[in-house]
């Protein structure tokens, strides 16, 4: 019998008869696929090029009887498992060196039901299918700024985006999951029924289970809305911040704006002689009525090189920044959040954007809490619901390029800004190189109730390739 040589759980290798994939190949719905198959090449490429990995193999489940099948070989033979949405982690968690990943692409389904403002969202969906299915009906929920970000990932991390000063984190909206554990039960879980459970997920990431199906409370929102981008050269960063700080501290919940500083693209709406220079820019959300009043502020500074904010549709607002981070680039990020914006941390900030080495890596300060500062601490394991900004410093390069330049700056402008933290730091940010107290961190608090929960769904840590969480010892 042939074998297979597959990475196990605990590190070594287990020699896998390919008569077991075969076998599992016919129980299921869904494919299973080798190096060389058919598809291959996609089911394995992850976002960050820097992160890249290769499986042994590839499950592709259709359904939760599919992916419990799976987990169950998984399980049984001790092999190293991850699981894909759409591959976007930062970290490239989606796939398990040399072990088993699913990917879970052909769930990639999304119905809406308008009448009882619900989204049910396969686990292989992309933001772009729930933002254009829920639009249909002038309907939304909570997810993020670049549209080809997993729905998956992005929820169980937290997600947040344009939407949650109105409505909180991703997680806050979620009503149901339908979730295949580590023991192959296929569960439902939302806040009566496996309450603990639910609590989990929502913030815990991967680590208690394959989620099957999503359901997203969702809310009136556009479908037009009043969002862009504005940009002033960097000599009025000092204007551009304070105006941003007052914007952000009176702002109604519906308006949402983001500070980016970066060398201008030779992009074609930057004109020419821009390109190339340091640039400060305001990329701006608003899903109300008084858009023109609310941002008079931003308009009042003057002489900006564009001003792209004007009435859109919501989906191509939530497109918008698709081509500023293109899969298969290199990306290191270091990211933080922040009780407030300070006049240190801004000057620490604005420093540190303008060493930034090339023209792909860019600095960010993102308004987050409203909403999500209203929940309980409790209600759900997101962390952070204190934070108010979430800021930080996101290098980028092409593949041929040395990394040296790209990480220093990254890490030597972080640390610039550290002291300015909350402490804590969202999870979906985090990259293998951040120590397990750095995902500790992200949870402040409801990190030890997430170890015992983990003890519970996972005793074993099936779901490890991950930010994750250690089970609790008794
Ligand atoms: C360009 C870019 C923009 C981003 N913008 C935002 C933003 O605006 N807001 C925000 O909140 N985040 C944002 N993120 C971060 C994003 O939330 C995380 O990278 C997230 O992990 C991506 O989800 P994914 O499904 O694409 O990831 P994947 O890499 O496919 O999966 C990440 C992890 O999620 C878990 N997972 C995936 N599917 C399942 C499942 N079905 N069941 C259980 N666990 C599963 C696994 O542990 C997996 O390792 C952005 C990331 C990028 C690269």
């Amino acid at each position: 019998m042939t074998t297979i040589d597959i990475v196990g759980r605990e590190g070594g290798r287990i020699d896998l008869g390919s008569q077991r994939l075969d076998d599992l190949a016919a129980r299921i719905e869904g494919r299973v696929l080798r190096t060389g198959d058919e598809g291959w090449d996609a089911a394995v490429l992850v976002w960050n090029a820097m992160a890249a990995r290769a499986p042994a193999v590839v499950v592709q489940p259709e359904s939760a009887r599919d992916v419990a099948a799976a987990l169950g070989v998984a399980r049984d033979h001790g092999l190293l498992l991850s699981v894909k949405g759409g591959g976007h982690n930062i970290a490239g968690t989606a796939v398990a060196e040399g072990g088993m990943t699913l990917d879970m692409a052909r769930m990639r389904e999304v119905s809406v039901d308008p009448d009882a403002r619900l989204a049910h969202v396969g686990p292989g969906c992309l933001l772009q299918d729930v933002d254009r299915a829920t639009q249909r009906h002038g309907l939304a929920t909570v997810l993020g700024f670049v549209s080809a970000v997993g729905v998956a990932g992005l929820t169980l991390g937290g997600g947040f985006g344009y939407l949650m000063r109105r409505f909180g984190w991703a997680v806050d909206n979620l009503q149901e999951v339908e979730i295949v554990t580590a023991d192959g039960e296929i569960r439902t879980a939302d806040r009566d029924e496996n309450a603990e459970l639910f609590w989990a997920l929502r913030g815990g990431g991967g680590n208690f289970g394959v989620v099957t199906r999503f359901t997203f409370r969702l809310h009136e929102v556009g479908p037009m809305i009043t969002g862009g981008l504005i940009l002033w050269g960097a000599d009025r960063a000092d204007e551009v911040l304070a105006t941003y700080r007052e914007l952000t501290e009176t702002a109604p919940r519906e308006l949402t704006a983001a500070v980016v500083m970066r060398i201008a693209p030779p992009a074609p709406f930057v004109p020419a002689p821009w390109h190339g220079k340091h640039v400060i820019g305001m990329l701006v959300c608003h899903s109300g009525s008084n858009a023109d009043a609310d941002l008079a502020p931003v308009r009042a500074v003057a002489n900006p090189i564009v001003d792209l904010i004007g009435e859109k549709p919501y989906v191509e607002q939530q497109s918008m920044m698709d081509g500023t981070e293109p899969k298969g680039e290199h990306y290191y990020w270091k990211t933080e959040h922040l009780p407030g914006l300070s006049r240190g941390f801004l000057a620490a900030f604005r420093a540190g954007a303008l060493k930034v080495p090339t023209v792909c890596s860019e600095s960010v300060i993102f308004h987050i809490g409203g909403a999500a500062n209203d929940h309980a601490a409790d209600d759900g394991a997101v962390g952070n619901r204190d934070a108010h900004y979430l800021t930080g410093f996101a290098g980028a390069w092409p593949p041929g390029d040395a990394p040296d330049a790209h990480l220093t700056w990254v890490r030597d402008a972080w640390q610039t800004i550290r002291p300015f933290s909350t402490g804590g730091n969202y999870v979906n940010f985090q990259l293998t190189d951040d120590e397990p107290a750095r995902t500790a961190a992200a949870y402040g608090p409801n990190f030890e109730r997430l170890r015992r929960a983990k003890a519970t769904y996972d005793p074993h840590n099936l779901f490890r390739v991950n930010r994750n969480i250690p089970p609790a010892t008794a």
